[in-house]
């Protein structure tokens, strides 16, 4: 059999299903599935989708098509002239079709689309005949001139408009210049003749700007339109969308054909987008738009302030305009039922597109419609609780990117309440967020590179502003509804953003904007509340909201009866501590010993420290020791106590000493007084401490080899804590971990004075034992390949993934921004190998070590605690890797459990779990 490039959907029939993407694309996928599936045979306009293999097959073979398309498109076209009992091309009845684009994945707006395709000098007399209503007819058609001159004679044809000015914005100065000369507003308004002139003034301005002939016949027009949306998956903003989604390019777009419905043949029509659930918050309520007398592409255009579908869908903007539910009720009560159908069919929210011809409902497309970070989590909820889905799908349903929009800041309530309010739009992307205006894509990118937060103000965003906006903090726009452009995107991205505020004025020639009766100019801060759609003058101070939010922290729980990696954070303070714990963080992973040294109430210790460091012999060092001695075990007792029932990773001092040694002059002479030495010995202590490569120096356990009473004093301080807080009644399981080991013999050595300073302290306070744990950190290539060895010494082992990937790489972790972004524009890393794990390479450095360990210790308890610890695609290799733990900073802790818990369900079950999660 030959290949099949074409399948039909319509009458309750359909070839495809909605499991089809890849080659149906998502539209044609699910146009299949409503027209199709034995529970919903919805109204669907009769069409078929043309593969996205063709689309390749195209783009590949110098815009040729495959043997045997042309047939197959020709009987699938008969079949929807057969069921529309009109016929393409024809001068009495004809049939006239949309050509629309639909890759696997939405990519909403960045494609392109032609309607009233068949449309003809010779069609049109039939048309007219057959509607009795020549305005319609003459206003489709300006529609598909002006369309098919843009997507297809323009843009598919390569055709760079000269002074940039392309031929759609031509045609468009020319209704423009109607509707003044008519004192007209609104297009609806232009006459019928008014319209045919129109018509042919586009054709005469086509062939005199693109020096060609708009073509007359519905053949030619379906092929042109065909080539076209196939070449726009090739376009300028479909290839930026794809890098930023990460979407392949091989996937290519499908097209669909499919007969017109026209909302636009009287106040009796009209066409809308909707969504089943509030996709800006998530509420279980039915929320849509619609414009009467109007085609799909002025919705998402949003050309026209689009009316609400119902009460719930009102809002300042839209209030006085007709709701559907009054408007036409019986529409309405029917859509009100698919949106309950879709919703059990698909068990999820749905974005639906639909026309109403005279008074007949269409439904045009339905997808998973996307949402922010909130609504995903309430959704989940929701439908959890309505037994629509099982909590695995629940978890399922929650990016972590979009849990990581619950965690962004708002705006502090106490200054948002006295602040001066600009305006107010549509709450289109939640959250607060504060910026320097600026009113291009452009500006809004050079800003962005040069450090600059920055608020991108448009009239409305079209595709082309992909860019900026991701570039920008926040996006706010003077048009547009919750489904347009800028509300799309922004919601896709988790962007704070707000809509549709028309008391804004741009002048863009000044960039100046006036707003609230102030004039603002570019750079000036404004900041955006984009879960109420308002926003302020100035900078407001942005806070934390998340501990608050019950529904995130009912959501979490669920992961956490899904996960079986423990999740742990990296702190050095009780107080981060507690924040962590507050997230939900089941111990510390890492505790740097070091941190004391830094920042604030660092003075004491500090100095304490210099003055060990710059010691001349082991009795001089000693003597500053005990003099750090208190301090250190009270900053560790303190975040033992902070971190009470759960196991806390303290690691022995790491980095190398150099590193503390004053630089100021007053510093290092109060130094060499504190000594009773002069500066000049103090100098040359100093120099003694330089190295050339520092990194790779003397550092970590080498400290501990070369010093073993700077161990042995840190030991003792964490004993003493944990025996102390013990005996107040609380549960201490320290874990004291050895850094930067390359051979077991340094594990070894060091594990004798663990266990020299275990009897003494357990001596002194009179206890038969302290429950800890010894183990160490795999961080360096060498320590992975003998892990075989270390595990014999070791009861856990910690990936330091960071001094791993700088090692296994050979990328100074410090200055790899030097020559990262050339690696990564030039495809020579697909990604940052810092911020998620190389699988390949040092992927396989882990995975050799965690079986080498466990080869001798069945029970080795192994973690990571290198920032990889915080990344989902890391942490579903952690999971893979039967690893017991991961260790992040606070923030990261709620992403961690979200991603532990869809690593699980990512994961084919292969007989028992490995890593059952434990209290440890
Ligand atoms: C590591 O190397 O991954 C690690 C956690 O240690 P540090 O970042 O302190 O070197
Ligand atoms: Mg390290």
């Amino acid at each position: 059999m030959t290949k099949k490039y074409v399948y039909s959907f319509g009458g309750g029939k359909a070839d495809g299903k909605a499991d089809m993407k890849a080659l149906l694309g998502g539209k044609g996928a699910n146009l299949a599935e409503m027209a199709g599936h034995q529970n919903l045979r919805l109204p669907v306009p009769m069409g078929f989708t043309i593969t996205t293999e063709v689309c390749n097959y195209y783009l590949k073979n110098q815009r040729k098509y495959p043997a045997g398309l042309k047939e197959e498109v020709h009987q699938a076209m008969k079949k929807v002239e057969q069921l529309m009992e009109k016929k393409f091309g024809d001068a009495e009845n004809p049939l006239l079709v949309s050509v629309r684009s639909g890759a696997r994945k939405s990519m909403p707006g960045m494609m392109e689309t032609v309607l009233n395709v068949g449309l003809t000098e010779k069609t049109i007399v039939g048309l007219i005949k057959k509607t009795g209503n020549p305005r319609f007819a003459y206003d489709a058609y300006r529609r598909l001139i002006t369309m098919y001159s843009d997507v297809v004679m323009e843009k598919a044809a390569g055709v760079e408009p000269k002074d940039g000015r392309g031929i759609r914005a031509q045609l468009e100065e020319i209704l423009h210049h109607l509707k003044k000369e008519k004192g007209i507003t609104n297009d609806a308004d232009i006459s019928a003749e008014g319209l045919q002139n129109l018509c042919a003034t586009y054709k005469a301005k086509i062939k005199q700007v693109l020096g060609k002939e708009f073509p007359d016949t519905a053949e030619e027009q379906l092929w042109g339109g065909v080539g076209a949306v196939f070449s726009s998956w090739n376009g300028k903003r479909a290839i930026s969308y794809r890098r930023i989604e990460g979407i392949p390019d091989e996937w290519g777009t499908a097209v669909n054909v499919q007969s017109m419905a026209f909302g636009n043949m009287g106040n009796n029509s009209c066409t809308g987008v909707a969504f089943t659930r509030n996709p800006g918050n998530g509420e279980n309520q039915f929320y849509g738009e619609y414009l009467i007398n109007a085609q799909g592409e002025d919705v998402v255009a949003g050309i026209r302030t689009p009316a609400p579908i119902n009460e719930y869908s009102q809002s300042d903007h839209n209030q006085d305009l007709p709701i559907l539910s009054e408007h036409n009720p019986k529409v309405y009560k029917q859509l009100e039922d698919i949106r309950s159908r879709l919703e059990h069919h698909y068990k999820d929210m749905q974005d639906i597109e639909f026309t109403v011809e005279e008074g007949k409902l269409f439904m045009l497309q339905c997808r998973c419609g996307k949402r922010n970070g909130p609504a995903a989590v309430r959704m989940a909820m929701d439908m959890l609780a309505e037994k629509l889905i099982v909590k695995e799908d629940a978890v399922k349903r929650v990016t972590p990117a979009q849990l990581d929009e619950l965690l962004h800041p708002i705006i502090d309530p106490k200054e948002e309440s006295s602040a001066k309010l600009l305006g107010k739009g549509l709450p289109a992307g939640p959250g607060g967020a504060t910026g320097q205006i600026v009113f291009t894509t452009d500006d809004a990118v050079n800003w962005h590179k040069q450090g600059k937060q920055v608020i991108l103000i448009r009239e409305e965003t079209n595709p082309e502003d992909v860019e900026g906006m991701r570039a920008a903090e926040a996006i706010l726009t003077a048009r547009g509804g919750m489904t347009s452009h800028a509300a799309l995107v922004a919601r896709g991205w988790g962007k704070c953003c707000i809509v549709g505020c028309s008391e804004i004025e741009i002048d863009l020639k000044t960039k100046i904007m006036h707003v609230g009766g102030v004039s603002l100019k570019e750079g000036d801060w404004i900041t955006l509340n984009g879960t109420k759609g308002k926003f302020y003058h100035h900078r407001l101070t942005m806070v934390d909201a998340t501990q608050e939010n019950k529904l995130f922290n009912n959501f979490l729980k669920v992961c956490d009866a899904i996960r079986t990696l423990n999740i742990r954070t990296n702190a050095d303070t009780p107080e981060d501590a507690a924040k962590a714990r507050g997230f939900g963080a089941e111990g510390i992973g890492l505790f740097r010993t070091e941190h004391m040294f830094y920042g604030r109430h660092s003075e004491e210790p500090l100095f304490k420290l210099r003055k060990m460091i710059v010691s001349k012999d082991t009795a001089e060092r000693r003597k500053a020791l005990a003099d750090l001695f208190p301090h250190v075990k009270k900053d560790i007792k303190g975040t033992l106590e902070a971190m009470h029932g759960f196991p806390v990773t303290i690691r022995l001092l790491d980095p190398p000493l150099h590193e503390f040694v004053p630089h100021h002059k007053d510093q290092l002479q109060e130094l060499a007084d504190s000594l009773g030495i002069d500066m000049s010995e103090l100098e040359k202590r100093a120099a003694l401490l330089r190295e050339s490569n520092p990194m790779m120096g003397h550092r970590g356990v080498r400290l501990g080899i070369t010093y073993p009473e700077v161990t042995e004093m840190q030991v003792r301080a964490i004993f003493e804590a944990a025996v102390e807080l013990t005996q107040e009644g609380k549960k201490i399981f320290p874990e004291i971990m050895i850094p930067v080991i390359c051979t077991v013999a340094e594990l070894k050595h060091q594990k004798g004075i663990v266990e020299k300073v275990d009897k003494e302290t357990c001596t002194k306070y009179h206890v038969k034992e302290i429950p800890h744990l010894f183990g160490t950190m795999i961080e360096v290539p060498r320590a992975a390949l003998t892990a075989n060895e270390i595990a014999v010494e070791a009861e856990f082992f910690s990936f330091g993934t960071n001094d791993l990937t700088q090692m296994g790489f050979g990328f100074s972790r410090d200055d790899i921004g030097g020559f990262l972004p050339d690696y990564l524009e030039k495809h020579i890393l697909p990604e940052d190998p810092f911020q998620s794990i190389d699988l390949a390479g040092i992927g396989q450095l882990i995975s050799l070590a965690v079986s080498k360990g466990r080869s001798v210790k069945k029970n080795l308890k192994i973690g990571i605690c290198g920032e990889h610890g915080g990344d989902p695609a890391s942490i579903d290799f952690c999971h893979k890797m039967g690893m017991n733990y991961v260790s992040c900073s606070p923030y990261r802790v709620p992403i961690a459990r979200l991603a532990a818990a869809q690593a699980v369900l990512n994961t084919p079950m292969v007989g028992e779990t490995k890593n059952k999660k434990g209290k440890k």
